[in-house]
Parts: C-alpha cells; structure tokens; sequence
C-alpha cells in the first residue's frame, strides 16, 4: 500500500521539526509522499527538496501551503497543493499574508498587556524563528511562562474567538485563496472541514460556496473524526464533486498525530493525485 499523507508542517511555521527532520520521520513512517503545507509560507519547500534529493530512499515532497481565510466569522483554511514555489506573484502574495501575521501579533500582544500579561510577543517570536508566527507561538511561549497550564487552556482563555486577546483576523476570502493557488498551478482542498466549529447547516454552506470557487477537492480524512463526520464528508464530497484528500497535519510528535498514519481515502472518491505523476506507484 503506498502511503500518501497531504498536510504537514515545518518550523517554517507551528511546526517543531525542520523539514529535515519532518523527512527523516517521513521515511520512518514509511510515507512515499508527503505534502508540507506550512501555513501562509512555502519557505521550507525547497530546504526539503535539496535534503529529499540527497537520501537514499524515496519520499515524494508534493510543495504545498495552507492559506489563512476568513468566512464569516470563521478561519477556514485552504490548501494549496502541488503549486510553484517559486512562483514571484505567488510568493508576493504569500508575502501580504505573513504581513497580516505580524500585524495581528502585535495586535494580540497589545491586548495580552492589555490583561497584565506582559512579554509574550518577544518570547513567541524567539519560538517562530524565521518562520510565520502563529498563536501556536503565543501559547507555547505563555505555557512556558507559566500563564496557563497547557496550550488548550490558552486558547480557551485568551486566544480563542471572543476570549479576552482575541484578534479578528483579516484574511482573504476563499475565492482569492483558492486563485492564488491556481495561479501558481496547484490543486486546492478545503482542510480539515471536521474541525471547524460549525453546526452541519453551516459545514453544507461552506462546501457550496467553496464548490462554486472552483474549489478542487476536500480533506475527507483527518485526525479527530467520529465515523458520523466522516460519512458526512464523504456525502458532501460526492455531492459537490470534490476529490479526495487525505492528511495528518502533523505538527510535532505526540500520542495522537503520525505521519500517514491510517490515511486511506474511500474508494468512491477520485484522489486529489488522480492526474499527478506518483512516482512510488509505479
Ligand atoms: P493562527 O493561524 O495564527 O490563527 O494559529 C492557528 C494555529 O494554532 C492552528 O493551526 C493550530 O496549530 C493552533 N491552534 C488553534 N487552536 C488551538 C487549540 N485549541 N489548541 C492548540 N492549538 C491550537
Ligand atoms: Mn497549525
Ligand atoms: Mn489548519
Ligand atoms: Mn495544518
């Protein structure tokens, strides 16, 4: 069976690992390909083409991204897959995103000082190094500070929506994402539409409007889903004509995420990689 695991990341973004890291694990975990899809960045992309290069056993590295967007009140998030790394508009408009990262930031530090805890900026982006701060950054750095007692804690006390340093994110619509990453040549795929916290009135919603936007494919296998969810997104995948995906969003080793672990698609459905050039499948 050959393993295909489309979403993970890199300390490019929340990630823990560099991508050579993330590679050797993938070639561990006996993955044949493997989508890094850091969030609003494709900087890790060639790092881990020139290491992939240099092993001995194969590992497709599929170059992807998972672009920020804002839905309503949501943060719906959207996959690129397969696109031109190195693509100059692409790569301006990646730009203007981690822009909008930094500016948040700021804005969340202002509102933590706001709640008398001071310093969490400086630390977070000691965390994030070169790559995109996120709030994954913002509660590490809080949880190591001793604010809260574990990641969870943050979001549901200061980072989560409505809590007390909440940010409204100004990301683009999905419609843009999804040209972005047509643009620049790739497939995109509606990520993990089981996290969302949504009622399922609202999940068809978004399917439909992500359909009409030309949409490619959604991810109908991720972590955390009961088997009612997955029927679910099986029949709406079917229903708007959506390929199939499957990734970990593998961040870092834990008890719950591996890479390619148990990601095996429906067979009803057409992969996302129908028409890529699979080189382990031959
Ligand atoms: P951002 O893109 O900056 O809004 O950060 C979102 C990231 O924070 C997600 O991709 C997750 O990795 C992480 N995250 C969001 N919610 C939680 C949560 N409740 N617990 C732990 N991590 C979370
Ligand atoms: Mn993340
Ligand atoms: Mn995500
Ligand atoms: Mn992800």
């Amino acid at each position: 069976m050959i393993k295909i695991d489309l979403h993970s990341h890199t300390h490019y973004s929340d990630g823990h690992l560099s991508p050579q890291e993330l590679i050797d694990r993938a070639h561990n975990m006996q993955v044949d390909v493997l989508a890094i899809t850091d969030h609003d960045t494709v900087d890790s992309i060639s790092e881990a083409m020139d290491y992939q290069a240099q092993q001995k056993r194969q590992l497709q590295i599929v170059p992807g991204v998972e672009i920020s967007t804002s839905w309503h009140n949501f943060d719906i998030h959207i996959l690129g897959l397969n696109v031109d790394f190195k693509d100059d508009v692409f790569l301006k408009r990646l730009g203007e995103q981690s822009a909008r990262r930094e500016d948040r930031a700021l804005q969340i530090d202002a509102k933590l000082c706001k709640a008398g805890v001071e310093g969490i900026y400086a630390q977070a982006k000691i965390l994030a190094g070169k790559g995109q701060i996120t709030r994954a950054h913002f509660a590490r750095a809080m949880v190591n500070k001793g604010v809260v007692k574990d990641m969870e804690s943050v979001f549901k006390k200061y980072l989560g929506k409505g809590k007390r340093a909440h940010v409204k994110p100004q990301w683009i619509e999905i419609a843009e994402a999804i040209s972005w990453i047509h643009d620049a040549g790739g497939k995109a795929v509606l990520a993990h539409p089981g996290h969302y916290d949504m009622t399922t009135k609202w999940l068809r919603r978004l399917l439909q409007e992500f359909a009409d936007a030309k949409g490619d494919g959604m991810e109908v296998i991720h972590s955390h889903l009961s088997p009612e969810r997955k029927k679910l997104l099986l029949e709406l995948a079917l229903q708007h004509d959506l390929n199939g995906s499957a990734g970990s969003d593998f961040h870092y080793p834990n008890r719950w995420t591996e890479l390619g672990r148990n990601l095996k698609l429906p067979e009803d459905l057409k992969p996302i990689w129908h028409d890529w050039h699979i080189a382990a499948a031959v």
